[in-house]
């Protein structure tokens, strides 16, 4: 039987971070907020689960590298340092072990990371510097105002970069793809492979023209990939304590039926209970386009056109991961630290990337269904942050890139998968010889099927919540006319990865999405945040 709830100012579907930044800033605004998602926990992405088989081991399945969160605006804005959350930015940031025993490493003080770059060619070590020097103003002055801000129009943000030396050279680099740009301005093959690949955990495709800027801009960034301290939940912890000091409310373990629309706006939503809840002000869906406008939604509720933009919607071929998690007696100790002893303290190690041409491997591999030979990177947690196992204990993990529908259907990853764990264990151990010494106490592995059947807003275990292809970017994500969180549905936003700047945990899609609503709603906006278009039009 259906009954009526109480009445919210506003609904969110999804309790994923960028869905919890929304509602912390909108319950600090005084509207009356409620988040639902059918997960038990709040937090998407942001979990960390206790190992079952050996209390106190701690694992993060999705989300680990939370790049430069600390200098999110949302980071300060909502005290979250108050509410408990650490994060630890480790030095030897990124490093790639190769099997000689060399390793290419990324600090996050830039002259070690040029001194390392410097022994496999001095030429691209100061390439490296000039681009990390030059892209530091593109970036503070161009691309953190724009990621921090609804997405400009196109011919507008075109007409604002030509007007300035900064805003040319960044339309310059960008026109190329991620591919282009490194073999056009780096000589050596290591350091080629190793660019091309930290930076693709950022999961741009990386034979996208548009994309050229995305490498050099991470050089130029200021911080690099950080942990949450207690695990990535710590940060889901924070952001509900905000909310519910703010009088928000999240209800987790329950099924949504339809977003409820009256006289063409959105009104509420019907869970499969039954039960429908009320929004006086709006819905706003953390969820991706096919969830939203033809799951979630009759037919007669959205313009035809919109649902034929939302089924066309499309997702990475190459983000899917697999992982591997260990529960260990002693950290994985690497062969190469006999040469290298900063090694066993490297935050992100990649291991089994020895040459570029891998990368055409991966991608062939990749379009084909099939499993390339492994290139993998990941981190043990507990070096830096002991709280995450028992005493002196520890976890570490890796990923890999590996196709969603395996020989042409995900199911094969049921069978594949223990088996695929074993084999990338294998190539860990040739390399951190240690761990073929019984030192593991369990392993478990998470495939790309995996992902999606725990989180189906990232389909086709798409981690990004859809590509940047398509023309599904910027003004444009994710699709024409609902690129600016508003929907062609009255009263209906979006909020999540789908839309811009896009996945990962970068907070932003939910952060923007507060203001445009905020502001939909006549309510004062209480944060100071940046202003694209004043920004490019000062350059
Ligand atoms: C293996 C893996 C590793 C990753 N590593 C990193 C990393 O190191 N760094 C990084 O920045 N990013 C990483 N990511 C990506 C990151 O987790 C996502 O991009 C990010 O979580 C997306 O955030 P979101 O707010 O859009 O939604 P999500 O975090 O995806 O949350 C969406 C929420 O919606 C809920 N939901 C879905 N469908 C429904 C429904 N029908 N009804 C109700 N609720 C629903 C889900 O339960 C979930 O709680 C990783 C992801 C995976 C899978």
């Amino acid at each position: 039987m259906t009954k009526t709830n109480a009445i919210f100012d506003g609904i969110i579907l999804g309790t994923g971070h960028n869905a919890l930044i929304l509602q912390a800033y909108l319950s600090r605004c005084g509207l009356k907020t409620l988040s639902m998602d059918r997960a038990p926990i709040p937090g998407g992405g942001l979990m960390t689960l206790e190992n079952p088989r050996l209390p106190g081991f701690r694992h993060n399945p999705h989300s680990f590298f939370h790049r430069a969160l600390t200098a999110m605006p949302w980071f300060r804005d909502l005290e979250l340092e108050r509410h408990g959350v650490r994060y630890l930015e480790p030095k030897l940031n990124v490093a790639m072990i190769l099997r000689d025993g060399r390793a290419l490493e990324w600090w996050t003080d830039l002259d070690r990371t040029v001194a390392s770059c410097a022994e496999f060619s001095p030429r691209d070590a100061d390439t490296l510097r000039r681009f990390a020097e030059e892209f530091r103003p593109i970036v503070e002055k161009i691309l953190r105002p724009e990621a921090q801000s609804p997405p400009l129009e196109p011919g507008l943000r075109r007409r604002l970069l030509e007007r300035s030396a900064l805003g040319q050279r960044l339309l310059e680099i960008s026109a190329l793809s991620p591919l282009e740009f490194v073999t056009r301005h780096f000589e050596n093959d290591i350091v080629r492979a190793g660019l091309l690949f930290f930076n693709g955990l950022r999961e741009v495709d990386l034979r996208l023209k548009g994309f050229g800027h995305s490498i050099p801009a991470l050089l130029a960034s200021r911080h690099m990939a950080q942990m949450a301290v207690g695990g990535t939940a710590s940060l889901a912890h924070g952001l509900v304590n905000d909310i519910t000091q703010h009088g928000g409310e999240l209800r987790c373990g329950i099924e949504l039926r339809r977003i409820l629309v009256r006289d063409g706006r959105a009104t509420g939503i019907e869970l499969a209970t039954g039960e429908q809840i009320h929004a006086s002000g709006f819905v706003a869906s953390g969820l991706n386009p096919q969830q939203t406008f033809l799951d979630l939604m009759t037919p007669e509720a959205v313009p035809a056109a919109v649902r034929e933009q939302a089924a066309q919607f499309q997702y990475n071929v190459l983000a899917p991961l697999f992982g591997l998690h260990l529960a260990l007696d002693e950290p994985p100790r690497y062969a190469a630290a006999a040469l290298h002893p900063e090694l066993n303290e490297a935050f992100i190690v990649l291991v089994g990337l020895e040459r570029f041409g891998q990368f055409h491997e991966i991608v062939a591999a990749h379009e084909r269904g099939e499993i390339p030979p492994p290139v993998a990177w990941g981190a043990c947690p507990t070096l830096f942050d002991s709280s995450q196992a028992p005493p002196g204990n520890h976890t570490a993990f890796l990923w890999e890139k590996l196709p969603y529908a395996l020989r042409g259907d995900p199911s094969n990853w049921v069978r594949a998968k223990d088996a695929h764990g074993v084999r990338l264990l294998k190539l860990w151990r040739e390399l951190a010889p240690n761990l073929g010494h019984g030192i593991i106490r369990d392993q478990f592995v998470f495939s790309p099927a995996d992902t999606e059947t725990t989180l189906p807003n990232m389909r086709r275990g798409d981690l990004l919540v859809g590509s940047f292809a398509n023309n599904q970017v910027g003004y444009d994500r994710p699709f024409a006319g609902a690129g600016c969180y508003r929907t062609p549905v009255p009263g209906l936003y979006l909020c999540g990865g789908s839309t811009h700047p896009g996945g990962n945990i970068t907070g932003l899609c939910g952060y923007n999405a507060a203001r445009v609503i905020a502001a939909d709603l006549g309510k004062a906006i209480w944060w100071n945040p940046p202003h694209a278009e004043a920004s490019l039009a000062g350059l």
